[in-house]
């Protein structure tokens, strides 16, 4: 682990995240579509070497009218996932009431860029000792993040990762701004762990695997990829999730960069 600044690590489904670790590689589609496609991907994830599989099974479409994900029957799917792979999960809780379904089956509880400012939300967290990925808010700042952190913190929660997903800045190429000075900034402020999502913070398949490296260059303790046996039959997000091919391509250079 070559960061500048030591956090704490967060044990989870047999991994640690943080800490003295190697970054974890926590990757899947944007979304689970069907029994077919998770479980797919979670063989071809686990054979690779992935540490954490992901897929959102209740999606915040910027659009009501675009899919809204397969909600708990997506949940269901997800667990078999894991029973067939042993593969942890993470996915996005949106709203307070499927909590406890969270709490019983997933390792790793997300919440998404549009919610780090739901602090109602980030106190119920606060009150389990799930691990929770806290995503960065589209337009917020260091401290606003921190302080999303600590609605979930005051509560007795102290397992939290840090997600940079990019931010909306002035430039419009890229979907968003990929902040990688925030990953030795949060580890140092906080002493929690920091992953890094390229896919979000690009929203370009091509400048993934650049990023990724990047962000572990940048001392980042993990990073979140989508990825998908056929990206460009994804049902969201299609044009920022890589292959399996690009994703085996990231840890075989993830890893050599760690023995460095
Ligand atoms: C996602 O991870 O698919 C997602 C919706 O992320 P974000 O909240 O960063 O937009
Ligand atoms: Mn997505």
């Amino acid at each position: 682990m070559n960061a500048t600044y030591k956090t704490k690590a967060i044990e989870v489904a047999g991994k640690k995240i943080g800490g003295e670790s190697r970054p974890v590689i926590i990757a899947g589609p944007c979304a689970v579509e069907s029994y077919e496609q998770i479980i797919e991907i979670a063989k071809t994830a686990k054979a690779l070497g992935v540490d954490f599989l992901r897929g959102g099974i209740f999606k915040p479409r910027t659009s009501p009218h675009d899919f809204q994900g397969l909600g708990i029957e997506g949940l269901k799917l997800l667990i078999e996932a894991k029973r067939q792979t042993g593969l942890g999960i993470v996915t996005e809780l949106m709203d307070v009431t499927h909590l406890e379904a969270f709490v019983e089956h997933v390792d790793i509880i997300q919440i998404g860029s549009r919610n780090m400012y739901n602090y109602s939300l980030l106190k119920a967290l606060g009150q389990t000792d799930k691990p929770i990925l806290l995503k960065r808010g589209f337009s917020a700042t260091i401290k606003e993040w921190i302080m999303a952190a600590e609605h979930i913190a005051v509560g007795g929660n102290q397992n939290i990762i840090f997600c940079e997903r990019g931010i909306r800045t002035f430039d419009d190429y890229t979907r968003n701004t990929l902040d990688l000075t925030a990953v030795p900034i949060i580890q140092k402020e906080t002493g929690y762990p920091v992953i890094v999502d390229p896919s979000h913070g690009t929203g370009i398949r091509e400048l993934v695997p650049t990023m990724s490296l990047a962000a572990v260059a940048s001392g980042a303790n993990g990073l979140l990829i989508e990825a998908h046996i056929d990206p460009d039959t994804s049902v969201s997000d299609k044009f920022q999730t890589i292959d399996m091919a690009n994703l085996e391509r990231i840890i075989e250079q993830t890893n050599k960069w760690n023995n460095l």
